[in-house]
Order: structure tokens, then sequence, then C-alpha cells
């Protein structure tokens, strides 16, 4: 049975190493806040490079978390794209704040930068980059644009975390180290997941930091003097156990989906009627997702086609975020973006993870080239 993502596999290959950090930390009965996750927090912040990693619950507190921590009013505008996961506007509503969806590249399938700038107005306080399916928005002139207009800029990192991106100068940082905050979700199928939910934000700014970690901590500052609203939102310390293990091998991972990915272009690369992934210049991709576009206009048949195959596919996104019942209101009736329009009919993601050989690989790509 092909599976989008092989966890049980993956598991076990370090069932011993996992093992022993979960019985550990039961024997420790430092299930909340223990030094397991502070020790899962320095060993993130080493390999990020970044001063402060600040852990909580999942992926979508640390968006509303970094939100809260910038301190907004009700009615400022925060930008995001419109072609992303649910969370990532959710939050922004969720605060009574107000989502400005601007559209995407066709190609990379990222936030479109002119567009972000014919967006800005006096009331933009905020931006929010997402790195889609595991590579980095061009962050460089996006940082640029946020400075000169004063805005907050906060990465959306949940799909690609351990990405590099390489500035003009050649410095190369981490995806989710380079705006103000970066927010990253563990959930199991991420790039790094745990075995439940776990998320947690990153910063380089002191100030910004202690104001993360107060909201995700009751707004508390020292234990029972509350001097701001804020949140629960904890990892468990079973958690950060399981994620100072799957850490280590992180690069690795990501290595293993790159080479599927290299292994489906190949194999697509005479199929015109796919697009393959398009790699943004100045980073690398860590195929969270191995995403096509099906440009014929068969998109649902070419996935009703594998189904009967058995072979899993997800349509990541099927519905554009303004066409979502929730955004009713907060988004002008009839509103659309023809890029995000037409990836939510063009794109088809493959099963992609850690554990894939070629047996597996061939038996997929058979499947797709069979359709065509
Ligand atoms: C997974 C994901 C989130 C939310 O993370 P959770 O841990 O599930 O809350 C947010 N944004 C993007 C782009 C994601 O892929």
């Amino acid at each position: 049975m092909i599976q989008m993502v092989d966890l049980k596999k993956q598991y076990l290959h370090i069932q011993e190493e996992i093992d022993n950090a979960v019985l550990n930390c039961i024997r420790s009965t430092a299930f909340i806040n223990g030094p397991i996750v502070s020790e899962f927090a320095q060993n993130l912040a080493k390999y990020l490079d970044v001063k402060h990693v600040i852990p909580c619950a999942n992926g979508t507190d640390a968006l509303q978390i970094a939100m809260m921590a910038i301190d907004l009013q009700p009615g400022d505008e925060v930008i995001l794209p419109a072609h992303t996961y649910f969370a990532t506007a959710e939050v922004i509503g969720l605060l009574k704040l107000t989502p400005v969806m601007v559209d995407v590249d066709p190609d990379t399938f990222l936030i479109n930068l002119e567009e972000v700038k014919a967006a800005i107005t006096p009331k933009t306080k905020a931006i929010v980059p997402v790195h889609l399916y595991g590579q980095s928005v061009d962050m460089e002139p996006l940082m640029a644009i946020a400075k000169e207009h004063n805005i907050i800029v906060i990465e959306d990192n949940a799909q690609a975390i351990g990405a590099n991106y390489t500035f003009n100068d050649g410095t190369i940082k981490k995806t989710g180290t380079i705006g103000h905050i970066g927010c990253t979700s563990f959930f199991p199928s991420k790039n790094l997941g745990c075995y439940g939910d776990g998320g947690a934000m990153f910063t380089n700014d002191d100030d910004l930091a202690a104001k993360l970690k107060m909201i995700a901590n009751h707004g508390q500052s020292r234990r029972y003097y509350h001097d701001k609203i804020g949140i629960n939102s904890r990892l468990d310390s079973i958690q950060a156990a399981i994620l100072n293990v799957k850490l280590k091998y992180l690069d690795t991972y990501n290595s293993a989906r790159a080479y599927a990915a290299r292994y489906y272009n190949e194999a697509f690369s005479d199929i015109m009627e796919l697009q393959t992934p398009v790699k943004q210049h100045n980073s690398t991709h860590v195929y969270h997702q191995y995403t096509l576009r099906v440009l014929n206009g068969n998109r649902n048949d070419l996935q009703d086609h594998l189904q009967a195959l058995n072979i899993p596919t997800m349509i990541y996104y099927p519905v554009p975020l303004y066409n979502q019942g929730a955004f009713k209101g907060m988004i002008q009736e009839g509103f659309s973006l023809p890029v995000t329009d037409l990836l939510s009919d063009q794109v088809i993601s493959l099963p992609i993870h850690t554990e894939m050989d070629e047996v597996l690989l061939n038996q997929i790509i058979d499947g797709v080239k069979s359709y065509f």
C-alpha cells in the first residue's frame, strides 16, 4: 500500500533511539517544560544558526503568537499569499486583523513580490511569506520592501525547515531565520515531524524572543505575574525527546526527499502536459511536497486514474483562501487572483518522503505515465 508519507518505515530505522528517548523522558517525569524541551530548543537554534528558538504546541499557534507579539490593532493589514494552507490566514482573522491576499508565481508557487509591493497601504503592518512546498521565498528583496515601509516579516516556515537561502553577497541563511520571526510546525508529516503536535518560533531579536515566550506562557514573565493576555502553548517533553533524535537526521531526510524529486523530474521531463517543480534561483528545495502542474485541464482525471491504481495523491490546495467560507465578510465579494485560481485547478502532489527507493518511485512514475 503506497502512502503519501511513510512514517512507519522511517520509525523502524531509528526505533531504538526513539524508544530510548521516549522511555527516558517518561522515567524523568519532567513532562512539561523540562530540560528535554530546552535541550531541543538549543539544538534547533544551533542547527538553524538563530539566537532564539521558542517551542510551542503547533505551527498554527506559532503564527498566532507571532502575530500577537508584534502588537497589531484590529483592522491592521497583513499581506499573505492566497495559495497556502488555511492556518496562515486563519490566525490573522482570529486576531481581527485584515488579511490582504496576493497572488503567487505560477512557476515557483511562491508569493509574488510585485504584488506584495502593490498591496502595501499605510495600514500594512506585517507580511507573511510562506516557503511553500519546501523552498524559500526570495527573502532579500522582500526584506528590503519591508524595511522601506517599516513592516514586520513573519515567515511561515512550516514546509521548509532545513532549506537554505543565499543572499547576493553569498551569505547563506536557513529559512525562518531571515524575517523578524520564523514559525514552524512539527506535525508528523512535516520534514521535521514529531509523533503528535508541536511547533516553534525563531528570532534573532531579544525583545521579540522575550515577548513570544511570555505570550506562549499565559502572558507571564514570572510565575503567577501576568502582564498580558497570552495563551497556553507548550511543546510536550515527549515530543521534544523525539525531535531531538530526528533533528540529527533532518539533513539526511531532506536529501532523501531531493533524491526522489530529481528521480521524478527526470522521469516526467518528456511529458509536455506536466510542469515539474521549478526552483527559486537562490534557495535550496527540501521538497515537503512534490507538486506538479497538470497543464491540460485533466488534473482531477489524473488523480482518479492514480487512485484506481492505489497511488495516493493530494491537492494542496483545492480552494483559494478567498473562496473559503471562513473569510466571508473579510474579503470582498467576488475577489479572485488569476494564478491562485489556476493553481487550485492544476496542482497535484505525489507521494514524497524519506523512505522511497527506485522500485517505489518507478511504480508511481509508471502509474503517471500510463495516463499520458
Ligand atoms: C502545517 C502548516 C501550518 C500549521 O501547522 P500545524 O502544526 O498543523 O498547526 C501552517 N502553515 C503551513 C504552510 C503549514 O504547512
